[in-house]
């Protein structure tokens, strides 16, 4: 299949920290001209079935997707899974052990903020999510938009709920080599979501790299609503030299958050090996 395909292999629904119902979120992937969508909520594949039949309904190609919360070197990296047997007990559990500590770590933050001044935090969180057991700093973060603590969702991350900040409880997600493991072993490719939002120094960065590699990780997002032009052709050297295909996703979460909507984003680079061409078995054809 072409590197030109507007394919949109990244973006969240309201089962994790998302807006849109899985079928709201096809027909406006569809209506943006996206031919094959993925989508991939956070450490959770409960909307995958909805997902592929919403994809199905509007004639548009579906790879299965999710994105792990891992810990690497002390900072919090995502790994998205692509194409993988949705009912595959192993990643099942483990995306289950994942989430797991959500719940106590919400509660911890929703202390922080109450000693920063702000109560309530918690159950003003909890009337966003749509998943009991998905909350995120996504959601805090919009019941702090909403009580006008802060103007808008960049402003939440820049004073809250980030390392050194109020709100901010530290907390261990999944081992790299284990997130890569689940995904590949239930059939599909690993891929290093947003390599450029991590704080890491060159030679950590080198390290997420050749180890994500070891393990049998095989893809990275080089097109993604949070690189700039820059970046993407940053992140394009990065995969050619490291061998990993190519993906390409919004990370759109809302209408009225979100800077990059589903499938607006630029192509691929023709130079590169589009991650869709190491799944072509595993796109579910409409
Ligand atoms: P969590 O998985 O609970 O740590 O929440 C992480 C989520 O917070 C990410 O997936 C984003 O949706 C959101 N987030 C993190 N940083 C920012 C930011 N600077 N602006 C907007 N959303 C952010
Ligand atoms: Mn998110
Ligand atoms: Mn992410
Ligand atoms: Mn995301």
């Amino acid at each position: 299949m072409t590197t030109y395909l507007n394919a949109d292999l990244h973006c969240h629904s309201i089962v994790s920290d998302g807006t849109l119902t899985p079928p709201e979120l096809a027909a406006r992937a569809r209506a943006n001209g996206v031919e094959l969508w993925a989508l991939t909520d956070h450490d959770e594949i409960g909307g995958q079935k909805q997902a592929a039949a919403a994809a199905r309904a509007e004639g548009m190609a579906y790879l299965t997707g999710v994105e792990i919360s891992v810990t690497f070197a002390n900072e919090t990296v995502h790994i998205v899974g692509l194409g993988f047997d949705a009912d595959n007990a192993a990643l099942e559990q483990g995306l289950a052990e994942t989430r797991g500590g959500r719940g106590p770590r919400a509660v911890e933050m929703a202390r922080q903020l109450e000693l920063a001044g702000i109560p309530g935090s918690y159950e003003g969180a909890l009337r966003y999510v749509g998943n009991p057991a998905l909350i995120s700093r996504t959601h805090f973060a919009r019941f702090l938009v909403e009580t006008k603590v802060c103007r808008d969702m960049g402003e939440v991350f820049r004073k809250y709920l980030t390392e050194g900040k109020p709100g901010f409880a530290p907390h261990r997600w999944a081992r790299l080599q284990d997130a890569v493991q689940w995904i590949t072993a239930a059939g599909g490719v690993a891929v290093i979501a947003h390599p450029a939002r991590y704080r890491f120094s060159a030679n950590e960065e080198y390290a997420l790299f050749s180890e994500f590699k070891a393990h049998g990780g095989q893809g990275v997002e080089v097109v993604t609503g949070s690189h700039t032009n820059a970046e993407y052709i940053t992140y394009g050297s990065m995969a050619q030299e490291f061998g990993l295909a190519a993906s390409r996703g919004s990370d759109f979460h809302s209408p009225h958050e979100s800077r990059t909507d589903l499938g607006a984003l630029p192509l691929l680079p023709g130079t590169l090996t589009p991650v869709w061409e190491l799944l072509a078995e595993r796109i579910q054809q409409p």
